[in-house]
């Protein structure tokens, strides 16, 4: 997103109910979505993940209680602050909105200046939360995604692909004789090498689904989504290749060059599947590609 402080907001209930006083007070600071239905807010949150969902407790074919419920035990929604909008002041139903998990409530008629700075408190807490999350999630020396990060998006992209009816890949990778390299030329210029290999990493994925990271030591994952086994070979391939040429000067001068190998598992993936047979597919490969002499793509042929 260009402007950080700009959101995508959810607008969920009858548009005309909502939507005059609410996209006069957000629509010039924000993106606005309006779905009318509870089941047209359950298809549009398995798609995609806005930052805050405005809920209409009256809603045509459900209620607003039962839509936040399903909410909650949604893994695309769970964590989505959610604030609940009515006609009617009760206290009772503000209580048990709140007990569900709401993070605040608006009664008509809406203030514009109140509703703004009400959902400039939550979008504010949205944006620290995810700069927290952020820093948690990047590996501090090369720069790029984690392994916690990982394990969270591979759990995503896995139930998104069951939805598509798609498949997902995956690459393992690890630096060959990463520790007579450590040996030769001192471990600083190792480290080098690794930001050097995250580089190579971020400059070779093209697609939003498409991400990379280290997992520890030497040793980094690619996952591609939408992509079968000849797309993940033309990624690794290009990914080998850019690694074996590239050169990255040392203080004695430029060292031979450095290699990886890679092991790539691909799968189309069932909500019943096992995530984990898929990872230590690619770890397999990953062990024959070093036993085949390094330097070398191993996958299922
Ligand atoms: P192989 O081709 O079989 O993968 O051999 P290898 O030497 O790369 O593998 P091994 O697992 O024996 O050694 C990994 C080495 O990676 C050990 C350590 O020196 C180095 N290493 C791990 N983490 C880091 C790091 O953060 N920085 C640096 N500079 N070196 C690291
Ligand atoms: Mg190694
Ligand atoms: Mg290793």
């Amino acid at each position: 997103m260009s402007n950080p402080d700009q959101f995508n907001i959810l607008i969920v209930g009858e548009a005309d109910s909502n939507g005059g006083d609410l996209r006069g007070a957000l629509q010039n600071d924000h993106h606005l979505d309006f779905v009318r239905s509870g089941e047209e807010a359950v298809a549009y949150l398995y798609e995609q993940r806005p930052d805050l969902i405005l809920l209409d407790l009256c809603l045509n074919d459900m209620s607003g209680f039962d839509l936040l419920q399903k909410f909650k035990d949604m893994d695309e929604a769970r964590d989505i602050p959610v604030i609940l909008l009515t006609g009617a002041a009760s206290v009772e139903d503000e209580e048990r909105g709140l007990r569900l998990g709401a993070v605040d409530y608006l009664t008509r008629p809406f203030h514009s200046a109140i509703v703004t700075a009400r959902i400039r408190i939550q979008l504010d807490l949205v944006k620290h939360i995810r700069t927290i999350e952020r820093l948690g999630m990047i590996d501090a020396l090369t720069d790029i995604p984690n392994r916690r990060f990982f394990d969270l998006r591979i759990k995503e992209e896995w139930r998104r692909t069951c939805r598509h009816k798609s498949c997902i890949s995956m690459l393992m990778l690890d630096v060959d004789k990463f520790k007579d390299y450590n040996d030769t030329y001192g471990h600083p210029q190792g480290d080098r090498l690794l930001k050097f290999i995250g580089k190579i990493l971020m400059d070779s994925l093209h697609r939003p689904s498409d991400m990379a990271a280290r997992l520890g030591g030497e040793e980094f994952a690619v996952l591609l989504g939408d992509t079968d086994t000849v797309g993940a070979i033309k990624v690794a391939e290009a990914i080998r290749r850019k690694v074996e040429k590239g050169i990255v000067p040392t203080p004695q001068g430029d060292p031979t060059s450095i290699t990886i190998s890679i092991g790539i598992s691909t799968i189309m993936p069932t909500m019943e599947g096992d995530m984990a047979d898929f990872i230590q597919q690619a770890d397999k490969y990953l062990y024959m590609a070093k036993e085949a002499g390094r330097n070398k793509i191993v996958y299922k042929g």
